[in-house]
């Protein structure tokens, strides 16, 4: 029997990576697209599969036009699209163009694409975000449970040249809705599914090889609660909700087959995180850590009594969506930091 194929995109990033394994795992055939050759030997150290399983494309630019043609046309035989890859590092200088133009365009492309060459393709599962759903100009929310049928209102108008945040939450919100108005104007024989979660967290399945290479959400912890000390203030929070990356993946999986889920988004969340929890969970399970992250109250949340509230329960009914403890996510990821901290000192004192 012809194992399934899968197109992803994305596939070096964070989730993208752990979304590869699970792939994998599962015994799919992945075409994996990644910016650069460079980049495609990467991953392929990272997942030492045979070419059978595991084959590679590289797009340059995902929002030039045309940018998937090529790869569909030459093998009709991909099913399945998962669409991760769009731009989230919040660096300094970066414009609105620079996240919302990659983003949509990006997503536009590879629906016209599979519309017009994907003759086999049955479904597109697109990476959104809870960026696309919360109220950035609220974030505390007055006791609101999001769900995905909500929305982010954030328009043009309020963007703002030094707030790259808000810029990404635009990127997000107007990628999909780019994806939905695509499925309402456009012929074509396959469904959209659009997976959105809040913060990711978990430990890399990707190997980096300095602190700077990290994911965005990664990275922040290790500056905010790793390289800080027990006296310091924790961090601001922002959004207090998340899922762990191998959850998250393992859901991708999930949403190529289940049948409930055909035009649906998702809002993919465990529930609320507060930023002393992430500290407690680091404090208790590493004790390496006790002197460096914030102690801040420890067994007391740090978040207002009306802060927002999200609810995964459609991913849960829908997609399987299975959760592990937050313990599990910060404790696997905290020690993997501190291997990779170590990594960098022994390589710069040798
Ligand atoms: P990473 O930065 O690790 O991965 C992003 C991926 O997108 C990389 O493969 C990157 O390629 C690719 N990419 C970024 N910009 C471009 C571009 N202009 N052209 C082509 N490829 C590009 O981030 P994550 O894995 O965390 O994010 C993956 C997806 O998940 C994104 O869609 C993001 O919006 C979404 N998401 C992430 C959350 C999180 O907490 N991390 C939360 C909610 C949603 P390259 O390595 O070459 O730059």
């Amino acid at each position: 029997m012809t194992a399934i194929k899968v197109l992803l995109t994305g596939a070096n990033g964070f989730i993208g990576s752990h979304i590869l394994d699970a792939l994998l795992r599962h015994g799919l055939q992945v075409t994996a697209v990644v910016r650069s050759e460079l980049k495609a030997t990467q991953v392929r150290r990272d997942f030492p599969a045979t070419e059978d399983q595991l084959n590679f494309v590289i797009v340059p630019d995902i929002s030039a036009p045309g940018a998937y043609t090529k790869i569909l046309k030459a093998d009709p035989s991909v099913q399945y699209i998962i669409h991760t890859a769009s731009p989230l590092n919040y660096s300094l200088g970066k414009t609105v163009e620079d996240f919302v133009n990659p983003a949509v365009r990006g997503t536009r492309e590879i629906l016209e694409a599979a519309a017009q060459y994907g003759c086999n393709v049955q479904r597109v599962v697109v990476t959104g975000s809870f960026a696309a759903i919360g109220n950035p100009e609220d974030m505390q929310g007055g006791g609101k449970v999001y769900t995905s049928q909500d929305w982010n209102p954030v328009t043009a108008e309020k963007l703002d040249a030094r707030n790259p945040r808000l810029a990404y939450w635009f990127s997000k919100t107007l990628a999909e809705r780019a994806a939905w108005a695509f499925m309402d104007e456009c012929k074509r024989s396959f469904d959209l599914v659009v997976l959105n979660p809040p913060m990711v967290y978990g430990p890399l399945r990707h190997t980096v090889e300095s602190l700077e290479e990290l994911n965005v959400t990664t990275y922040n912890i290790w500056r905010d609660f790793l390289n800080a000390s027990p006296d310091h203030p924790l961090p601001h929070e922002w959004v207090h909700a998340d899922i762990d990356v191998r959850d998250l993946a393992e859901t991708h999986y999930n949403a190529l087959f289940s049948q409930a889920a055909s035009n649906k988004r998702y809002l993919v969340t465990r529930g609320r995180i507060c930023n002393q929890e992430i500290a407690d969970i680091l404090r208790e399970t590493i004790p390496e850590l006790r002197d460096r992250v914030p102690v801040g109250e420890p067994g007391v949340s740090s978040l207002p009594r009306d802060a927002f509230d999200v609810d995964g329960g459609a991913a849960m009914e829908d997609l399987q969506l299975t959760v592990r403890p937050a313990a599990d996510t910060f404790r696997d990821l905290g020690k993997q930091l501190l291997l990779l901290e170590a990594k960098c000192l022994s390589e710069h004192w040798a």
